[in-house]
């Protein structure tokens, strides 16, 4: 800990001092990765309270609420708790909630409306698309959702929709003209229920702003510095929140690296960061340029690769750390290899380097690359956390104990009763669901309010006094949980609801094991709680409420569930990774159509934004980093045939080291994966150099001789015979891959011939001979 302001400025460069020290005004920091911009917000926000400025006058917003929560602590370790409780930190989506709730009932909504999560949202959308009677393949509900979430994100609310016949004749081009009466339905059901999405927290902030210059001046007057982590990534409804709140002291300080710029694809507007200096009077750029995190060897690497893009800023960045070790390339036939690879180097990097595995993380394209590490992970038994993915409180227990919670404080919450009213099984059926529905259709009530005047209406809706009874047992249920929630805090409700609603009875009369994972499940749901509750006296100073706890899930993005004491390996998405680090990084799946990923190189545009993706990811890095691939990988069900990423070859060759032949790596012949009878062939594709001839590789010649090595195209192996080669049923063979194995059956001819194989290790399967690549016994 520090004692004089001067201690902690000692902890910076002079370019980092700069704009710490720059108490007023607009400034903007541009700097490469690991350049110490994160550290730049801290420290200034200890400055500014160093001279006086009150906490409550500071809004920093950040990427996580991790990071929001690790720069309080460090914040607090400069000028004491107390002080740093009042400051307004936490992603958009946190810090406009809470606005949120203190200004809802001007938009009309309830203070305690609920927030709808993805699967809320889509569920509701595919509700929408089966009312209207819409075709749901053509309709596709997510793909739906993701269109609705983009009109929001740039502010296009349904009356703006309906005014643009652009945008109507774009859908209709898409085959949804009826999206804007879908969108519209959307949004009115939202509102019934007293719901917000998550595009909403953002879209009715800015409507909140716009609508009521009182409301506007007050924040305006309250968040007199604003501070803005991660500045490139923010989309449009982000930035004119930004822009409205600043507008009035001018007091604003971003920070953000245009090559880090990955969220295009979820609305991230790049612009923000360039035009940011004619959004305010004389704004100050600083720039950092010496980076504190990686070895000389990944800095070097990182920029040989961003040099590659045509869009960028110039920068520079430089370290004064050590050479370090090359970035290591490995290649591997399988994913499983890979995995196990993976698995075997953290384990003996752990024990040669006598570091812990919190120390190590293992960043992929996507979610489904995972599986392979995983079971690697646990068959070596290093322990590992998966950030992303189906998170904690995605799982199917924790939502319907959420879901219960949720009715206590928002009873209209249509999602939450849908799924608990029934749940544990009290008798209540579809056909009595769907009479609600239409009932609260016909009345514009939610389901909760037609249940609760089915006295008086209940003759109308054809329910029988035995089924009626059952449902006001479930109102009375949830209200009577709402009394206790005005004195009690949000673990003692908790633990009261599952006990009282029957859930953890109905898991324990399941007995499998799957049901006792789900009860201990809910048994870290209440230990988190009672953490939770704890942690809200200490740093924020206050009770600790069902309500603070549901707006903290609801916004809690994976990351934010780390509890950090933990020492496991961690795994996650490139994109989950931005802004953090780790002495020892492992990027898998460095191969062509995931890593650029199929769906995003059809235009520049898009590889650059996978650039920019590979680019965050080496430089996670702070003392190692692994690259590695296979050559054939199961997706989407089939084995395909993959090639090593082009982003491999484009990192200069001297920072790297590889780990298996350098020729065969770089350059594969053209098929030589084995190749099942239902590989989808439009999968693969001749390999061609992708950016010309790489430095120090083969030429021309030296690839086509390479290629002559190893035909395996059907050409030469057309006219296969069994015969020819003395395999009949009976057979024993050896596979690559496999191993060993007896051949069970025979069937076709020529280059159709296919052989059953039991293989040893691999099971029954079937190969078609020509591709196989069998040594017969
Ligand atoms: P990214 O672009 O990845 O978000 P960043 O620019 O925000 O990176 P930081 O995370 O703030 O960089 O800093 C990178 C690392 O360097 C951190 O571990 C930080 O503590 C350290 N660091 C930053 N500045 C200094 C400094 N002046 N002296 C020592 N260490 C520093
Ligand atoms: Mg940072």
């Amino acid at each position: 800990s520090f004692k004089t302001v001067q201690d902690y400025l000692e902890q910076l460069n002079d370019a980092q001092r700069a704009p710490v020290l720059q108490k007023d005004g607009a400034m903007i920091v541009i700097a490469g990765a690991g350049s110490g911009k994160t550290r730049v917000l801290t420290y200034r926000i200890a400055y500014l309270m160093d001279q006086g400025v009150d906490a409550f006058n500071i809004l920093a917003l950040t990427f996580t609420n991790k990071a929001a929560r690790e720069m309080k602590k460090r914040i607090a370790q400069i000028v004491g708790n107390s002080e740093a409780k009042n400051l307004w930190m936490g992603t958009f989506h946190s810090v406009f909630a809470k606005i949120l709730r203190f200004e809802a009932d001007k938009l009309g909504y309830p203070n305690n409306f609920t927030i709808y999560d993805t699967q809320d949202s889509q569920s509701v959308i595919r509700a929408v698309i089966k009312e209207m009677n819409l075709d749901k393949d053509v309709y596709k509900y997510k793909q739906v959702y993701s269109r609705i979430s983009s009109y929001k994100n740039s502010l296009i609310t349904v009356k703006a929709y309906f005014g643009n016949p652009e945008l109507q004749e774009a859908d209709a081009m898409a085959k949804m003209p009826r999206l804007g009466d879908i969108y519209k339905s959307y949004c009115d059901k939202c509102f019934k229920a007293g719901a917000m999405d998550f595009d909403d927290l953002l879209l009715k902030t800015n409507e909140l702003l716009t609508r009521f210059p009182e409301v506007l001046a007050k924040y305006q007057n309250r968040f007199r510095y604003i501070l803005v982590d991660e500045y490139q990534d923010t989309n449009h409804s982000q930035y004119l929140i930004v822009r409205a709140l600043s507008d009035r002291f001018q007091n604003i300080c971003v920070v953000g690296d245009d090559a880090q710029s990955i969220y295009a694809f979820r609305g991230a507007n790049i612009n923000n960061i360039l035009n940011f200096q004619k959004d305010y009077d004389n704004v100050n750029v600083y720039r950092l340029e010496q980076n504190y995190r990686s070895t000389k060897n990944i800095v070097s690497a990182a920029n040989s690769i961003i040099e590659k893009n045509k869009t960028r800023l110039e920068k520079v960045v430089w370290t004064a750390n050590d050479e370090g070790a090359k970035i290591k390339v490995n290649r591997t036939m399988t994913d499983g290899d890979e995995g196990r690879f993976v698995a075997s180097n953290i384990f003996e990097t752990a024990m040669n380097n006598q570091s812990g595995y919190g120390d190590f993380a293992v960043l992929y394209r996507t979610n489904a690359q995972s599986r392979a590490i995983e079971d690697a992970l646990r068959k070596k038994d290093i322990p590992y956390r998966i950030y992303g993915g189906l998170s904690f409180y995605q799982r199917k227990e924790i939502k319907d104990v959420i879901a219960y919670l949720r009715l206590i404080l928002n009873p209209k919450d249509e999602e939450a009763l849908k799924r608990v009213i029934n749940y544990p099984a009290r008798g209540i059926g579809q056909t009595t669901m769907e009479r609600l529905t239409v009932a609260a259709n016909h009345y514009g009530r939610s389901m909760f309010e037609v249940i609760k005047a089915l006295d008086k209406i209940g003759g109308n809706l054809k329910i029988n006094s035995g089924t009626k009874n059952k449902l006001q047992n479930f109102t009375t249920m949830i209200e009577s949980f709402q009394v206790l929630n005005q004195t009690y805090n949000a673990f003692e409700i908790a633990e009261h609801v599952t006990k009282k609603t029957g859930l953890v009875t109905e898991l324990k009369k399941d007995g499998t094991p799957e049901g006792i994972a789900r009860i201990e499940n809910i048994e870290e749901l209440l230990n988190g709680m009672r953490d939770f509750v704890e942690e809200q006296k200490e740093l924020a100073d206050t009770s600790g409420s069902l309500a603070e706890f549901l707006e903290d899930v609801a916004l809690a993005t994976d990351l934010d569930n780390d509890k950090g004491d933990e020492d496991r390996v961690a795994l996650m998405t490139v994109h989950l990774a931005k802004g953090l680090e780790f002495p020892y990084v492992y990027i898998v799946g460095m191969e062509e159509e995931l890593f650029p990923s199929g769906m995003s190189m059809n235009t520049r545009a898009e590889l650059e934004e996978e650039r920019r993706l590979f680019y965050v990811a080496l430089t996670r890095a702070e003392k190692q980093a692994y690259l590695t691939y296979t050559q054939s990988r199961y997706r989407w069900g089939k084995l395909i045939d993959a090639e090593p990423s082009r982003f491999i070859e484009e990192i200069d060759e001297s920072f790297l080291e590889y780990l298996t032949p350098v020729t065969e790596q770089r350059y594969k012949p053209l098929i030589d994966a084995d190749i099942f009878e239902d590989v989808d062939r439009s999968k693969l594709r001749l390999r061609k150099p992708t950016s010309g001839t790489p430095p120090k590789g083969p030429t021309e010649e030296q690839l086509r001789k390479l290629r002559r090595l190893k035909p395996v195209t059907s050409s030469t192996n057309k006219n296969f015979n069994a015969k020819d080669a003395n395999l009949s049923e009976g057979t024993w063979v050896e596979h690559v891959r496999f191993g060993k194995g007896k051949i069970m059956k025979i069937e076709g001819v020529g280059a159709d011939t296919k052989a059953e194989i039991n293989f040893e290790n691999g099971g029954l399967k079937k190969l078609l001979l020509r591709f196989a690549k069998l040594n017969v016994l």
